[in-house]
């Protein structure tokens, strides 16, 4: 990192960083740019020299690189471990890097061909099982969401340039989302992915009357079958339960399961 600024004689870096993005809907990036209130402090923290979103310019030589989207293609495999390569952190950014994001959700049909064929016809496209980063290359860092939160994205940032660690909350959204003192989402009918999915959203969804649908993945020692006892003793939607933990592919493992008892299967 080039220490180009000092405070106190202590220098503080400016490290240069790529935005980069796989398959995604681009929109973790659009929030970073949205955040107009912080971003010019955002930019005087890191030079940024790789952003397709937000400048013409492009170069190789950055340090920190966060890429957005999860691997579908050939193409991005390589495009992917030549990030890899050029940077030294590579930061998975938002849900889809994390674990593959929506774009997994093809996965579940098994036959990629005909999934191809429904929504693509006869038009030859390479579209291969949406993997997270982690399949292909090492990751230093996830920053969790669908889309990423920016402030949380900011103190990240901050801390890396610092060289302070980065740690994720390790409690539940319900956690945030009850001392917001928002009713209970089950208490309404609706089943919540709150208490197994890891917190640091503020309990955005939840706060608004939507359930959770574990976007930023399981907490540490997430308790899955315990909220599979619930909604059963509650009498709710096994199906509905299943739509929301196969969402976004941090609980395609328990989704597998799930799906499979729902047809029957062990
Ligand atoms: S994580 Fe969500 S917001 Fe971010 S790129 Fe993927 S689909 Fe878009
Ligand atoms: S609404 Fe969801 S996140 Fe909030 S307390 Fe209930 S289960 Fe937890
Ligand atoms: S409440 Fe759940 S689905 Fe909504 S942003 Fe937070 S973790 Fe994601």
């Amino acid at each position: 990192m080039t220490a180009e600024r000092q405070y106190l004689g202590v220098p503080i870096p400016r490290p240069r960083v790529g935005f980069f993005e796989l398959s995604s809907c681009e929109g973790c990036q659009l929030q970073l740019l949205n955040n107009e209130s912080t971003l010019l402090d955002f930019l005087d923290l890191v030079e940024i020299v790789n952003f397709r979103e937000g400048m013409k310019e492009a170069a190789d030589d950055y340090q920190i690189a966060f890429v957005e989207g999860s691997v579908t293609r050939r193409d991005e495999v390589e495009r992917l471990q030549k990030i890899r390569h050029n940077a030294q952190q590579v930061v998975a950014l938002g849900s889809c890097a994390c674990f593959g994001g929506v774009n997994q959700l093809k996965n579940r049909f098994g036959d990629l061909e005909w999934v191809k064929r429904e929504v693509y016809g006869d038009y030859p496209i390479d579209s291969q099982e949406a993997r997270p980063l982690s399949a292909y290359i090492k990751v230093d860092l996830e920053i969790y969401g669908c889309p990423i939160k920016k402030e949380e994205v900011e103190r990240i940032v901050t801390n890396l340039v610092l060289g302070k660690a980065v740690n994720h909350p390790k409690y539940p959204v319900c956690m945030e989302c009850k001392a917001k003192e928002n009713i209970c989402l089950f208490e309404l009918g609706e089943p919540c992915l709150g208490p197994i999915t890891r917190a640091g959203c503020d309990a955005w969804c939840t706060s608004n009357r939507l359930a959770c649908w574990g976007c930023r993945g399981p907490a540490p020692e997430a308790n899955v079958e315990e909220l599979l006892a619930i909604v059963a003793r509650k009498k709710m939607s096994m199906e509905r339960l299943l739509d929301r933990l196969e969402c976004f592919g941090g609980f395609a493992g328990a989704a597998d399961t799930l799906r499979r008892k729902l047809k029957g299967g062990a």
